[in-house]
């Protein structure tokens, strides 16, 4: 094992849904990965969504990913790859993230936001929503923005570090 897959297995965030919603299948790949996994089929165009239900510490298909899953390479990877950032110094960065991540659902609960999504990515995309709803009907208490600056700082994070765009 390489260093830079170290880096992959304690996080995850790639597989879990916090960093991506959906995986997309090309045409080829369509009956091959159907047969690993359960696919959402729009005309042809097949997709899965996160979190992956071959995501158990670690890519259990590794060999057979889909294609989108062995090209993907987020920022903080390749900045490792590139030896701009140390094993320490990207996991310290992973856990940053978890612990956001484990701020903010605590918070959702405590604020009884009850969300929709699978994900916590389109929960995310969801959470912003609701937000904004709250903020345009002058509802907005202490717990909401302490969320909403939660909420901001992960997105920084995601974006400055793994290269992700905004949820
Ligand atoms: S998010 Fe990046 S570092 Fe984490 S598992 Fe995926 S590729 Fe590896
Ligand atoms: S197939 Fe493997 S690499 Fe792709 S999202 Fe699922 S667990 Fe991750």
């Amino acid at each position: 094992m390489d260093d830079s897959l170290n880096i992959c297995l304690p996080c995850g965030l790639c597989c879990d849904g916090t960093l991506i919603g959906h995986v997309q299948l090309n045409r080829e790949e369509l009956p091959a990965v159907r047969e690993l996994m359960d696919i959402e089929d729009e005309s042809g165009n097949g997709f899965f969504l996160q979190p992956c239900s071959k995501y158990c510490d670690g890519c259990s298909i590794y060999s057979q990913r889909p294609k989108q899953c062995a090209s993907f390479n987020c920022g903080l990877l390749t900045s490792h790859e590139e030896n701009k950032l140390d094993s320490d110094s990207a996991i310290e960065i992973i856990n940053r993230v978890k612990q956001k991540k484990s701020t903010i659902e605590k918070s959702l609960v405590l604020l009884n936001i009850e969300l929709q999504s699978q994900s916590f990515y389109f929960k995310m995309v969801e959470l912003k929503k609701v937000l904004q709803k709250i903020k345009s009907e002058s509802s907005l208490t202490q717990k909401h923005i302490e969320l909403t600056a939660e909420l901001k700082e992960l997105d920084d994070l995601l974006i400055e570090k793994f290269g992700i765009s905004s949820y």
